[in-house]
């Protein structure tokens, strides 16, 4: 047992090399996992480490695994199994900067994507390998990899693993490395049968938990809403307005509910996007490029596709539907409020879920405030006064020289406040604002029956809209015989409709931002899977 906590990362009796990428990583000092744990790992031992999300036990195994690397042996000498490919990724990124002045290099092997790029990558021989177990068994089964020379085998996030059912592939890896080896295991939460399981791989390893009374952030603050499950989008939308801005990430139950919550806050103007499990990798990629980079700022996804991501700024984590359990509530928060930033966890609860609610509370020990959402006139308000202060910079400026002569044509002809006014409810409304039409959904693959396109209205039971009135609507707006618009089905906040492929075009484009029982509606070819999967 360590008598006093280790303060520096000078302390621990690293190199030079080490402690200059820890520098330029930007790292002031230990975190309380990385404080214990490197010291008793640089010693050789076993450890099972315990410690919430966002908590650096990346670097806490990391590090010592870079030190301990030889670079005059060319040969795997430490493997980090971890259970998504984005884990993987993740921690291999995190271990390249950490080995960058030593000149380790940490090589990711994930499935889902080329196999033989991996291969040749693994001939030209490194010295650490962070992948997925599936993956990794795969190629140790084609003698492409070989971890007979490994030294050190990490088991990161070892309770979503096991939850996986990686326990048998884990157990095939572990057989054909030396017994000699040091076995790490780190997670956020430690279950019974995961201490059971590994015990057996371990040899009397050390147990270094920091205090669950902290597992959640004290950065974070957490609030819930309660909310039916028909109002939550228009809930999350008010949020986002009245709240200052942020990144915003959505966790949903199902893949569908994915689906539809990022397509209707696309069609509402917000810069959403959407991730779960029927993405592909290079999806996934290239919709976490999107986030990373500020052109998406809410992301909208599932647990397992979320699990783990690594995105620093976010500000916002929204359970638009509760969490099936404790553990997952205190992931999920955890995306928020890194690395000693504030965050902010909002979740939505329906008054049946409050059992669920108060378990999450009591296990988690969770300080969760009861919040009200702003009313809409709360929203008004709050979008006006960002409006005038936008307005305020704008005339500090004083290039609008162009517009003036509009100007004096429209105040010739009205009271300059009514036209003054008029403009304000343009900007506001978003009247001229682009709805994101960024990789639509095709019309050839909506899902429709032959020779018909789906398409998907923003406008549902909620708004007391019937059949009669969208089907009289897009009629009269496409000027199309009512009889061709067919299957009709109106669901609380949206409706699908069918109609002829050849026309869908115009209906699009006639319909799109019209107003429909006195409500401006988005229309957008539906998505196949919306309505066929659970
Ligand atoms: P965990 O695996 O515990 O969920 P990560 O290893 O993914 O956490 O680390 C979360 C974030 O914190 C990363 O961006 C990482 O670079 C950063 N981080 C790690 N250690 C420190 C430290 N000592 N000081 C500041 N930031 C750190
Ligand atoms: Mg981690």
């Amino acid at each position: 047992m360590e008598s006093k906590e280790k303060k520096s990362f000078e302390d621990f009796g690293l190199s030079s090399e080490m402690l200059k990428s820890i520098l330029s990583m930007g790292f002031e000092e230990p975190t309380p996992i990385q404080a214990k744990t490197i010291p008793v790992l640089l010693m050789g031992k076993d450890v099972i480490g315990q410690a919430q999300t966002g908590t650096g036990k990346t670097a806490a195994f990391g590090i010592p695994i870079i030190e301990k690397v030889d670079r005059q042996i060319n040969s795997v000498q430490a493997i980090v199994l971890a259970p998504t490919r984005e884990l993987a990724m993740q921690a291999a990124e995190e271990m390249n900067k950490l080995g960058k002045n030593k000149k380790v290099y940490a090589l990711p092997v994930y499935g889902g994507t080329s196999i033989e790029r991996q291969i040749k990558a693994l001939a030209k021989g490194v010295h650490v390998v962070v992948g997925t177990p599936g993956r990794v068994l795969d190629h140790i089964e084609r003698r492409t990899l070989s971890l007979k020379e490994v030294k050190i085998v990490v088991l990161d996030e070892a309770d979503e693993m096991l939850d996986m059912g990686f326990v048998e592939d884990i157990t095939k890896i572990l057989k054909t490395t030396p017994e000699t080896r040091q076995t790490l295991l780190f997670s956020a939460t430690m279950p019974e049968e995961i201490l059971k399981i590994s015990k057996r791989h371990m040899k009397s390893p050390e147990r270094i938990r920091i205090a669950t009374d902290t597992l959640t952030a004290p950065k974070i603050s957490q609030i819930v809403y309660e909310v039916r499950n028909a109002d939550k989008l228009d809930a999350l939308c008010r949020l986002v307005d009245f709240g200052s801005e942020g990144i915003y990430l959505v966790f949903c139950h199902t893949k569908r509910e994915v689906d539809e919550v990022s397509q209707h806050l696309r069609l509402r103007g917000y810069g959403a996007d959407a991730m779960h499990g029927d993405y592909t990798q290079a999806q996934r990629e290239a919709v976490l490029k999107k986030f990373r980079d500020g052109r998406v700022d809410i992301l909208v996804a599932t647990d397992v596709a979320a699990r783990g991501l690594d995105i620093s700024s976010i500000s916002h984590v929204v359970n638009y539907s509760i969490p099936q359990n404790p553990e997952s509530y205190v992931h999920r928060i955890g995306r928020t409020g890194r690395a000693g930033r504030e965050g902010v966890a909002i979740t939505f609860v329906t008054p049946r879920e409050d059992r669920q609610l108060r378990l999450i509370q009591s296990v988690s020990k969770a300080q969760i405030k009861r919040g009200k959402l702003p009313s809409r006139e709360e929203v008004l308000g709050a979008k006006l006064t960002s409006l005038e202060d936008k307005i305020n910079e704008f005339i500090d400026d004083k290039h609008f020289d162009k517009f003036v002569a509009l100007a004096e044509r429209l105040s010739a002809k009205m009271d300059p406040k009514d036209a003054l006014a008029a403009l304000l409810k343009f900007q506001l409304e978003g009247f001229d604002k682009p709805v994101e039409q960024e990789a639509p959904a095709s019309l050839n693959d909506t899902g429709a029956s032959p020779g018909m396109a789906r398409l998907f209205l923003t406008i549902g039971k909620e708004q007391g809209v019937r059949a009669n009135d969208i089907i009289d609507a897009i009629s009269r707006r496409a000027d199309i015989p009512k009889q061709m618009i067919k299957g009709v089905s109106i669901f609380e906040t949206f409706t699908f409709v069918e109609v002829p492929r050849d026309s869908a075009e115009k209906i699009i484009e006639m319909v799109h931002r019209s107003i429909i029982s006195g409500r401006k509606v988005a229309v957008a070819p539906a998505k196949p899977k919306a309505t066929s999967r659970r």
